[in-house]
């Protein structure tokens, strides 16, 4: 059991926190904090630009993050690694730049589970080039995403499956192995958003016998700062695309007349990048490492299936999970109690859950709901956590005089 509470300063400034909103934001935990303060006290300047010592310290270090996020996903072309904003704008980068290259009547295929910044980039890109954008449907029974819902979309047409890696609602985990070998044979090209696997799983792509074309996530949900994303794509598609961001960095020469683009990564990274934050995801890395993912995974999956034990308990209440979940969200509703209540009640106690419809409304309306309440479970929650939130569901039923 892992026992990290100390390792991050916001339970310590806020005793009593019981923080189950990683699902949305990760916390940070000192091992990150403390480096990039001490960075941006001793050594920031501007990447890239500049011969003196700081430019050519903190160049080392932003280049450095970028070998290890190609480690981490386990891809050895570490240019063709680029760090964007989040995982929206990774996926808008593709969609704008890999979109220019699809032409009428070809055809996208998505799942009904994506976030919305897995489906609305999609759903603006099939409009704008008169694309087919077709759905593949979650089981409503076992909240499963099973193959074969996926593979009868296929045609000729197929250009490319937009693919959540993991549900950030249901904790669903959709089959992108086997999508990306099939995908491979047939010449389509495959996008994993990795938004919630990344953080929580040990995955190394080449072991596995997989190539996606490209793989998306956030550096604030696996104890980075915000405002670092990163987008792997395959050489020889990224080689394809024309840049989406243009200005400076992005260059190899400019002329009044004509521009010729740098290579990877530069090609895609205009402008000054998010420096502070892209350090902050190579110290985080390093810090879930040294932890471990597969702990991590074990440990939150312990957590999630003990509190979906105690919340079916509930009377009234409603989980929504696949069986043998293997990470630590639980979406669930209360009868009769609304989820945006749910989340209130629970605030008071200082239980941070979140409420709503969570970016994914065509799952959540296909699913006959409204609204769902979601805990989610990372690294620091302990089995006191479980007990809390327990507490707090059985409190807002009191409240409601259920
Ligand atoms: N995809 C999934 C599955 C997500 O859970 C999220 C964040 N909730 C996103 C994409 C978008 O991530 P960001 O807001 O960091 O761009």
């Amino acid at each position: 059991m892992l026992d990290l509470k100390k390792d991050f300063p916001i339970f310590k400034e806020n005793p009593g926190l019981c923080f189950l909103d990683s699902g949305a934001s990760a916390q940070k935990p000192s091992y990150v904090i403390d480096f990039v303060a001490d960075f941006y006290r001793t050594t920031y300047a501007n990447i890239h630009r500049g011969v003196y010592k700081q430019s050519w310290e903190t160049t080392v270090l932003y280049d450095r993050a970028r070998e290890k996020t190609a480690e981490f996903l386990g891809v050895e072309d570490v240019d063709s690694v680029i760090f964007t904003k989040n995982t929206t704008e990774s996926i808008n980068l593709v969609a704008y730049s890999f979109g220019e290259t699809l032409t009428e009547g070809d055809e996208i295929i998505v799942s009904i589970m994506e976030h919305h910044a897995n489906l609305v980039p999609w759903q603006m890109l099939a409009q704008r080039k008169k694309l087919k954008l077709k759905i593949a449907y979650v089981n409503k029974e076992t909240l499963t995403l099973p193959i074969e819902n996926i593979t009868k979309l296929i045609t000729d047409k197929t250009k490319l499956i937009a693919l959540s890696m993991c549900s950030n609602v249901l904790g669903t985990i959709s089959p992108f192995v086997e999508i990306c070998k099939i995908a491979n044979e047939k010449g389509i090209r495959v996008l994993l958003d990795g938004a919630q696997y990344m953080p929580h799983h040990k995955i190394n792509f080449k072991e596995l016998g997989i190539n996606p074309d490209f793989v998306v996530f956030s550096g604030h949900k696996l104890c980075s700062f915000d405002g670092v994303g990163v987008l792997y794509g395959k050489r020889e598609v990224l080689d394809k695309m024309q840049p989406f961001l243009t200005g400076g960095d992005m260059i190899e020469s400019v002329s009044i007349e004509k521009t010729e683009f740098a290579p990877l990564p530069n090609k895609f990274e205009a402008g000054t990048p998010p420096i502070g934050a892209v350090i902050s995801l190579l110290k985080a890395i390093e810090y879930l490492e040294s932890v471990g993912l597969d702990k991590i995974e074990q440990h939150e999956t312990m957590l999630a299936r003990e509190a979906i034990k105690r919340l079916k308990e509930i009377e009234g209440v409603r989980v929504f999970a696949p069986e043998n979940i293997k990470n630590g969200i639980v979406s669930f509703t209360i009868d009769g109690i609304h989820p945006h209540d749910i989340a209130t009640i629970l605030a008071e106690e200082k239980v941070c859950i979140r409420a709503g419809m969570h970016c994914a409304e065509p799952l959540i309306t296909y699913l006959g709901q409204d609204s769902f309440a979601r805990a989610t479970f990372y690294l620091y929650n302990d089995l006191d956590d479980v007990e809390k939130l327990i507490k707090a569901v059985k409190r807002c039923k009191e409240v409601f005089k259920l």
